[in-house]
């Protein structure tokens, strides 16, 4: 049924919004073929009827840090990659960067062109894969932490630029570690192929971190953790990333730092937090043993710690759970917002979504009151 001319229409109403300028109180989105059309507290349009759904309306969340989901590792097949958005999908995440830790660089390649077939072959209705996140393998061996120390590399740009084709289009991000020999020429050349960079898994003093800042790197990866941690005498890359108004990703699982470190990102400036997942294959199925990128890890309680050194291996975190907790620190619901969405998006220069205003991508999340999942809006 339906022709190439339907027009798909909804109106929902009952909930209060959290648009890009404020919170609508019991307001209304109209949406037209997966756009928003119009937002508003009095008089929804009177020619579809609306759909009564209280609660809370959130732009669609935005992961830039994401390894896998369900039981499916990003590092596996196009159809993993996929089923693991699927899954984070389900969640609130209308669309986000897949990550890969340090492999060899065979498989490196081989799962960047997994992630572009599995982005090139998406379907109406599921969530955006906005690229790939290469998390490595030009990281530092004393703040490897998950990433299996055994394939890292030194900073090249004829490597980068193997990786970049392989991904045909798609690297959009690139942790490094500042402080490698040729780290800073790789934010040139990542820079001048359109690949945002990132600083993280690294040694780096304050004075290097903002150098690369300076250079043009512009993300934080999960701040405090894998980096140089932050001393009064000796600041480290985390200061270095606040006060140079990178953004800054949080793991807000409750683990991985302390609720208050989010809250204190804000401090800083509420355009520089950004909630990431990093999610492993394990969430969302439970406790037991996995591995991460050749690494034996085991889930205990939701906690992933490698088997042999107790370190963290990323989370089984999922975004609806990070705002959650956001929420429950005391940020405002605008704030939290832009740390799941707005300011993600505006990173990575993607702007035809990122907020419920009239023009952008239907993504929306709908909570209800007690801040349960109702149903995710996918344009
Ligand atoms: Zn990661």
């Amino acid at each position: 049924m339906g022709g190439e001319n339907q027009v798909n229409e909804r109106v929902l109403s009952g909930m209060n919004v959290v648009t890009p300028t404020g919170v609508v109180l019991r307001g209304w989105v109209h949406i037209v073929n997966g756009v928003i059309i119009g937002v508003g507290d009095v008089d929804p349009p009177a020619n579809v009827p609306a759909e009564l759904v209280p609660g809370w309306a959130y732009p669609g969340f935005v992961d830039l840090h994401m390894h896998g989901g369900d039981g499916r590792d990003a590092s596996g097949s196009s159809e993993d990659v996929k089923a693991a958005v699927a899954f984070h999908g389900r969640h609130g995440t209308t669309s986000t960067l897949v990550s890969l830790v340090t492999a060899p660089v065979e498989e490196l390649v081989r799962s960047l062109a997994n992630i572009a077939t599995a982005i090139e072959s998406r379907v109406k209705g599921e969530p955006t894969i906005l690229g790939a996140h290469l998390e490595g393998p030009f990281l530092a061996h004393a703040q490897c932490g998950a990433q299996n120390p055994k394939y890292l590399q030194l900073p090249n740009g004829d490597l980068l630029r193997e990786f970049i084709a392989a991904a045909r289009g798609n690297l959009r991000v690139i942790t490094l570690a500042p402080e490698l020999p040729g780290a800073m020429e790789l934010i040139d050349i990542a820079r001048s192929e359109g690949v945002v960079v990132a600083v993280g898994h690294t040694d780096a003093s304050y004075e290097v971190a903002l150098e690369a800042f300076r250079r043009g790197a512009t993300i934080a990866t999960h701040l405090y953790n894998g980096m140089r941690p932050f001393y009064h005498r000796d600041p480290g890359p985390s200061l270095a990333a606040l006060t140079s108004g990178a953004l800054c990703e949080i793991i807000n699982d409750g683990v991985h730092v302390h609720p208050a470190v989010a809250r204190d990102v804000v401090n800083h400036s509420q355009y520089q937090l950004t909630l990431v997942t990093d999610a492993m294959s394990a969430t969302g199925i439970g406790d037991g043993q996995y591995q991460l990128g050749g690494l034996d890890v085991v889930v205990t309680d939701g906690v992933a710690r490698l088997r042999d050194s107790d370190g963290l291996a990323g989370s089984t975190l999922t975004m609806d759970d990070a705002v959650r907790r956001a929420l429950a620190t005391g940020l405002s619901v605008h704030q939290v917002a832009l740390a799941s969405s707005v300011n993600a998006c505006r990173a990575l220069g993607v702007n035809d979504r990122g907020g419920i205003e009239v023009g952008r991508r239907a993504d929306i999340v709908l909570f209800t009151e007690e801040l349960t999942l109702r149903e995710v809006v996918i344009a």
